[in-house]
């Protein structure tokens, strides 16, 4: 992995439906997460390692929820995605464990917070931080990261609506990874 950046270094971030993440890097899934997706999917959605519940991947190394549609790669699970996966390419931290700390530090309501980025993702646009992207992608990271909110609205693609019912709906009748390919 390459080293994370403070995010006093990015000007704003944008998801452009690339899919690298979802190829790349392997999803740790908390038990309560675990246990969801399992309940709906069946176990065959996650693998175990490590002593760690993980998303399973397919031969070439990707997600089994990533799913091309019009040349773009959408997550199938959407507002039911992990948290990892509702994080990245963010990294909500404690103590600043990848160095420079006055660019990572934070205060987000009196609580002191050290910020990352993963600079793998190619949505990141590299600068001073706009206040667009303080107020909204920042803001929305750290209080999910802390449990505030789990919703995202600025921390995803924007999806048009009707496509985003669709997943949904399928999510709902449990059409997953084995369901046919939208
Ligand atoms: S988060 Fe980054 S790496 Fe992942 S799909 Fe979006 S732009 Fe690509
Ligand atoms: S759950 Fe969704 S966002 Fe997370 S790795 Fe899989 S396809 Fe990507």
């Amino acid at each position: 992995m390459v080293r994370p950046v403070p995010w006093r270094r990015v000007a704003s971030w944008s998801c452009n439906l690339c899919g690298k993440c979802c190829r790349e890097y392997r999803v740790v899934l908390k038990p309560e997460e675990w246990l969801k997706l399992v309940d709906i999917y069946g176990p065959e959605v996650a693998e175990v390692g490590h002593g760690k519940f993980y998303l399973r991947r397919r031969p070439d190394g990707s997600c089994i929820f990533l799913k091309k549609v019009g040349g773009k790669w959408l997550c199938g699970l959407q507002d039911m995605k992990p948290k990892a996966c509702k994080l990245w390419p963010f990294k909500v931290l404690s103590w600043p464990k990848y160095g420079r700390a006055a660019e990572a530090y934070v205060n987000y309501m009196g609580c002191p917070l050290y910020v990352y980025v993963d600079p793998f993702c190619p949505g990141l646009k590299w600068g001073s931080p706009t206040p667009a992207f303080v107020s909204t992608v920042l803001k929305e990271t750290i209080e999910i990261a802390l449990g505030i909110r789990t919703e995202q609205e600025h921390t995803t693609s924007k999806l048009p609506e009707s496509l985003r019912l669709y997943l949904r709906a399928r999510r709902v009748r449990g059409l997953g990874p084995a369901g046919p390919r939208i």
